[in-house]
């Protein structure tokens, strides 16, 4: 039986445990947290990714838990609707699914057959490759052997600092900052955007902060209504701070005299018990295979979170190469197979590096006004699919083989 060592139980390290062992290998899974991550910020699937969500069987579970967000609307600085979508801001095509990232990955969880041995808490510690066999030590499980390790540990992997020398983290120059508040802005199913000259603001209502995997039905909050709202501020600069206090004041003086909800914001961020910042960066590597061991998802090819592609590749990059795997092909094939993906969807992150907010007070108020004319623009749904068309090609742009029999 083929014995596989996944590290990392998110996106990507939960769908190709449920790939493989379905497919009838022992899996083993190590995860560095001490559960299933919960919560997060919402994520996209669309195209591709779309169809392996259909193949994998977990499309219509994800759907069930998809957010409810009804429309978006984009505000000045005090506070007034300048123009509206009738959509998710990431949501391109009726089909695609926004959904809570944890919510995602308990949906992928749940597909994961019984008999995979989860082992929470502990990271791998080194790495050796002896002929078809990898040696692993975890760093308190001991030593173990496997024929195949798949680093899925995120844009930080460790099993990419262990099997592929060098720095791969490439910065874009911004970041973006998330965290839970109260919804103090009667709204509901919404999302409101605010940008200024280099940055970003983002109050989307959450469906239910209290809703559980193991609930089988995701439950609205006490009274109907969203208690909570998940703020996403973006801004240019360099690598975010590790300590948290000198985050908090990182994220303070990039918003310094911020219009609309900013102040208040930031007082929220500074309690804010989930604040996550996480830089826009790319991970860049020409392969994402070293013999036996491969890397998967943001560890092998992060998109930066500027796209909305990242979960899309880490599912697309599962799939393929757990059908690798039990094929016993050469882990090459997976390198080659997804090359054009990923050089795809990784060119399209950098035009929104680039454009993620306007650079100057004139580029803010150019693009305040396009937005408030776009409403009334003749043949406006056509301007918004050429908007998206590059997501919507980087999203689509891989056949998938066929399905594992
Ligand atoms: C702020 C933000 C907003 C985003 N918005 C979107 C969006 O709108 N749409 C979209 O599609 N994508 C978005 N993304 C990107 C998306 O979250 C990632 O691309 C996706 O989660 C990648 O999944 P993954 O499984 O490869 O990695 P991750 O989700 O990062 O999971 C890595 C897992 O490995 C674990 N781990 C880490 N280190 C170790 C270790 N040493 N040992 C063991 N386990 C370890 C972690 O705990 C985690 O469970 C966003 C990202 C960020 C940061």
């Amino acid at each position: 039986m083929t014995k596989v060592l996944i590290s990392g139980a998110s996106i990507a390290g939960n769908a190709l445990a449920a790939e493989l062992a379905r497919a009838g290998c022992a899996v083993t899974v190590v995860e560095r947290a001490p559960a299933i991550r919960p919560g997060g910020y919402a994520v996209d699937v669309r195209g591709v990714a779309l169809e392996v969500a259909e193949r994998m069987g977990v499309a219509a579970e994800a759907r069930r838990w998809q957010t409810d967000t009804e429309g978006t609307s984009f505000v000045d600085a005090d506070g007034k609707r300048i123009a509206t979508l009738p959509r998710g801001f990431g949501v391109l095509d009726p089909s695609d699914i926004e959904i809570m990232k944890g919510d995602f990955s308990g949906v992928l969880h749940e597909a994961v057959p019984p008999g995979v041995e989860w082992i929470f808490g502990d990271t791998v510690a080194a790495l050796d490759q002896r002929g078809e066999r990898v040696v692993v030590r975890l760093e308190r499980g001991g030593v173990r052997e496997f024929d195949y390790v798949a680093g899925c540990d995120g844009i930080h992997s460790r099993v990419r600092a262990l099997a592929f020398p060098g720095e791969h983290l490439h910065h874009l120059g911004s970041n973006t900052a998330v965290f839970t508040a109260p919804n103090e802005f009667g709204v509901e199913r919404w999302q409101l955007i605010h940008t200024m000259p280099g940055r970003v603001i983002s109050v989307k209502t959450d469906r239910d902060c209290q809703a559980t995997q193991a609930s089988s039905v995701p439950a609205q909050s006490a009274g109907g209504g969203s208690r909570d709202v998940k703020v996403t501020l973006l801004y240019g600069g360099g690598m975010p701070p590790r300590d948290r206090a000198e985050r908090v004041r990182s994220v303070e003086a990039a918003f310094a005299g911020a219009g609309w909800a900013g102040p208040r914001l930031l007082e929220r961020l500074r309690a804010a018990p989930d604040l996550y910042v996480a830089p826009n960066a790319q991970v860049r590597l020409p392969g994402w295979t070293a013999g036996r061991v491969a890397l998967v998802g943001d560890a092998g090819y992060a998109p930066s979170s500027l796209t909305g592609q990242g979960t899309g590749m880490a599912l697309v990059g599962a799939y393929l190469l757990a059908r690798h795997i039990v094929a016993g092909d050469d882990l090459r094939e997976y390198d080659r197979e997804l090359h054009e993906f990923v050089e795809v969807n990784q060119r399209a992150a950098l035009g929104a590096a680039r454009g993620f907010a306007p650079k100057s007070e004139l580029a803010a108020r150019m693009m305040s006004l396009s937005i408030r004319l776009l409403p009334y623009m003749p043949g406006r749904n056509l301007m918004f699919a050429a908007m998206t068309s590059q997501a919507r090609k980087a999203a689509n742009a891989l056949i998938l083989p066929s399905a594992i029999s």
